[in-house]
């Protein structure tokens, strides 16, 4: 859990990092390249938009305009004293409304970006930036600055421009932020931290020179990079168990060298659980086991074949060194009981509805996988042949009663027996 948060965290740490450390350098630059680095924002602000469009992120694009928006606010009439009222009044509008938009913006679920609640949500992100605009325009913003409360007037620290009142709505956005990101677990969650970190600490160092451009730049850049990374998600891990799927699988076998053993899994008598229990459950039970199985040692990497079916790869193993491994797994599922609420099996199938009649309750079951292994000899061709081997192996390890492993150069007389009570009709055992 924590290791995962780190790793969507990582290119938000970094980039977040690189814009506090540019600070100072650029406050050096020439002016000319200064106003490079301030038109920045703007490019990415167009580029991760139309990743957020394309890709169908539509919080994606919410936070780019977002920040665009502030951004623009901030470039065309803040660049001059906060004393000034209308400035002022327009600044502390804005460090209120940019963790405010966040906020809604963690909240929201996908809903597409051209559909009626995608334009809806685009208009509420755009609202009050809008209306601040409309009323620079009329010169009404200084006349607001004696209504202001005296929380968006007092600072929470010296040599600082964070009001009280914009330290606790950007408290309070932490909440739905964080929460996102522990729930969801996604990269364009880890971008939105990454842009209420970056406004925080635009707002609190508002007169350093160029920190507007540089942090909004780091936000959207993280933003942009959440959106390659949730694509390359979607191509190479496996949406229903987490782990690599089968477009890993190829290219792990494309890196493999002259040594390797390659071991096929599936699931014993699967089709009839489903039947049994119904899909849903047979879903839990296909995350229980591809859990189990990404958790194989020995320098095992796992992978979704397809199906009910997984791919354990082992790089420098032969299949006898593979095999104590795998059986080390095999052991494990086999003796995971895995509690099913009997309320939860279809109730118009026979069996499942004899099973329910018969035990009330939580029903324990358990279920086994069968496995063959093989590895990289002189007569296969590509790691192709050795998944064909792997397979035929695994064929045998059905064929000998399932629930055991056997390797592709294994004698059949010298097959493991399975451990469970031979010829039993069903290798999902209740046990409760
Ligand atoms: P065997 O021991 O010979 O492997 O028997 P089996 O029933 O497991 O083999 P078979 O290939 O006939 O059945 C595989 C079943 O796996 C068919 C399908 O219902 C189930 N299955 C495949 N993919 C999924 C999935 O994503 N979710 C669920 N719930 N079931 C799946
Ligand atoms: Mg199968
Ligand atoms: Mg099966």
């Amino acid at each position: 859990m924590a290791l995962r948060l780190f790793t969507l965290l990582l290119p938000a740490m970094v980039l977040l990092g690189g814009a506090f450390a540019a600070l100072m350098p650029v406050a050096t630059l020439p002016s000319a390249h200064q106003n490079t680095v301030a038109a920045l924002p703007y490019l990415l602000a167009l580029i991760t938009g139309f990743l957020g469009c394309s890709f169908r992120r539509s919080r994606i694009l919410f936070i780019a305009i977002n920040l665009a928006a502030a951004y623009f606010l901030i470039q065309t009439y803040l660049q001059t004293s906060l004393a000034r009222p209308d400035a002022y009044v327009l600044f502390t509008a804005i460090s209120l409304l940019l963790p405010l938009n966040i906020a809604l913006i963690a909240i929201y679920g996908e809903r597409g970006v051209f559909t009626l609640p995608g334009l809806l949500r685009i208009g509420v992100v755009s609202l009050g930036y809008a209306l601040l605009y409309i009323l620079l325009q009329a010169q009404q913003l200084p006349y607001l600055l004696p209504e202001l409360p005296a929380s968006m007037l007092e600072m929470v620290a010296e040599d600082t421009y964070l009001s009280e009142a914009a330290a606790i709505v950007f408290l309070l956005a932490l909440i739905p932020v964080m929460a996102s990101l522990i729930l969801r677990k996604t990269h364009t969650d880890a971008g939105l931290l990454a842009s209420l970190v970056a406004a925080l600490v635009m707002i609190l160092w508002f007169d350093r020179p160029l920190i507007s451009s540089l942090f909004v730049s780091a936000a959207l850049i993280s933003l942009a990079i959440s959106v390659v990374q949730n694509s390359y998600n979607m191509a190479f891990i496996d949406e229903l168990t987490g782990i690599p799927a089968r477009r890993a699988l190829r290219n792990k076998l494309a890196t493999l060298g002259r040594q390797y053993s390659i071991a096929m899994m599936d699931i014993d008598h699967f089709k009839k659980f489903n039947d049994t229990y119904g899909h849903d459950i047979g879903d839990q039970v296909l995350r229980m086991v591809a859990a189990k199985i990404n958790q194989v040692r020995g320098g095992g990497k796992a992978y979704r074949y397809g199906g009910e079916e997984f791919t354990v790869v082992f790089p420098g193993k032969t299949e006898q060194q593979a095999l104590a491994y795998l059986e080390e797994v095999r052991e494990i599922i086999a003796n995971y009981p895995m509690a099913i609420r009997s309320e939860q099996r279809p109730d118009d199938h026979k069996e499942g509805k004899r099973l329910r009649d018969n035990h009330r309750g939580t029903e324990v079951v358990s279920v086994t996988i069968s496995i063959g292994v093989a590895e990289k000899q002189e007569s296969h061709e590509d790691a192709d042949a050795v998944i064909k081997s792997a397979d035929q192996a695994l064929y045998q390890a059905k064929e000998a009663g399932r629930n055991c492993s056997v390797t592709s150069q294994q004698e059949p007389e010298t097959r493991k027996r399975p451990r469970s009570a031979a010829g039993a009709p069903k290798d999902f055992a209740r046990q409760g």
